[in-house]
């Protein structure tokens, strides 16, 4: 970036459009919070991840295409929605939504008022993936990021080269006559891999029958509403239990099916783990797992940079993931940093899984 403003007076920090509130990030003109983490009047959700959705607000905003996957997660909310772009205006504050890329109807925020433009990206990813629109720079003045891989090691491979190697292992699985299980968020992750996999698997077809744990059930509905295309998905429990195709499937399961009795069905199976955490050896190692897939629903670090660069802003503040480290570089090349202390965590991790509702574990208690 080649001009970064000069460091703001304590006269524009009065003016913020976005202030941190022990409810949430809060905007003061507007009166109502973004992804609040306590119960608000006014809520307005980037995306359905459970850190950042969550019960107990008066009134929810969120984008049109996010509708079906926020009320699969937060049933009978009562809930507005915008299409993507569409401008709406609440007490002089004009709000928009703009796509992130992270999941199917994540959104950033953007907001403006008295001259200024803040935007609030949630979580976000540059990479297209196919199953939500694509991120989209949004100018500003002030941008508010996420930093949850922000430390130079973090860097994904293109998702095509993920989605073959996902591919080809459960190709060699299936030839050996053995199932193949990924362990995968269920809500984004999960859906991205059935669609990866689709898509590269072609005319070709895929090694075997695609089978997912019950808790993807009404993820995986909500995304195939929304048009995004999917495999024929089976429960494990329609097939009989010494069926030969158990041996071909491809399992996708939320990380707390690991070594639970619902896996007994499928035998000697390859286990895998899907997450951006996987780039690090000794993570794979901790889950205990054959293989780790690096496929990650956040920006990598050239991703978070690109990112900021692309909103021209002269202002970051950073929300969670590694916060010092993301202020500090921005700040020694020119950015006014600073961060937000907020209590979103990390929905690529095993935990966040569990966390997530509706009783992610419901078929784990199954024969
Ligand atoms: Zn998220
Ligand atoms: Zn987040």
């Amino acid at each position: 970036m080649d001009h970064p403003r000069p460091p703001t007076s304590e006269s524009r920090h009065a003016h913020d459009l976005i202030i941190a509130r022990p409810e949430g990030l809060y905007c003061p003109p507007g009166d109502f919070y973004i992804d609040p983490w306590r119960p608000v009047d006014r809520a307005v959700i980037t995306h359905a991840h459970s850190d950042h959705a969550r019960f107990g607000h008066a009134h929810y905003l969120c984008a049109e295409p996010g509708r079906g996957v926020l009320l699969a997660r937060l049933p009978g909310i009562q809930l507005d929605t915008l299409p993507y772009g569409e401008r709406i205006t609440h007490h002089g504050v004009t709000l928009s939504l703009h796509p992130a890329g992270h999941v199917l109807g994540s959104a950033q925020v953007r907001l403006e008022f008295g001259g200024q433009v803040w935007v609030a990206s949630g979580d976000y990813k540059l990479e297209s993936d196919g199953t939500c629109d694509p991120f989209e720079p949004v100018p500003c003045d002030t941008f508010i990021t996420e930093s949850t891989f922000g430390l130079p090691i973090y860097r994904w491979p293109p998702q095509a080269a993920l989605m073959a190697e996902v591919f080809h292992w459960w190709q060699a699985n299936a030839q050996a006559g053995r199932a193949s299980i990924v362990y995968a968020y269920t809500f984004g992750k999960a859906q991205r891999i059935l669609h990866g996999l689709l898509r590269h698997a072609g005319d070709d077809g895929l090694p075997g029958p695609v089978i997912a744990h019950g808790a993807l059930t009404t993820l995986n509905a909500a995304y195939a509403e929304a048009g995004v295309a999917l495999p024929p998905i089976m429960l494990a429990t329609e097939l009989p239990p010494r069926s030969p195709l158990l041996r071909q499937a491809l399992v996708v399961a939320p990380p707390s099916a690991q070594r639970s009795p619902w896996l007994r069905r499928f035998g000697d199976a390859s286990d895998a783990f899907a997450s951006g955490w996987m780039q690090l050896r000794c993570t794979r190692r901790r889950r205990g797992v054959d293989r780790g897939f690096a496929l990650s629903d956040h920006a990598d670090w050239p991703g978070l940079l690109k990112a900021i660069e692309a909103t021209g802003a002269g202002r970051v503040i950073v929300t969670h993931g590694n916060v010092p480290v993301m202020v500090r570089y921005l700040s020694e090349r020119g950015w006014q940093a600073q961060a937000f202390d907020t209590e979103y965590g990390d929905d690529e991790s095993a935990r966040a899984d569990e966390q997530a509702k509706p009783a992610a574990a419901s078929e784990d208690a199954a024969p």
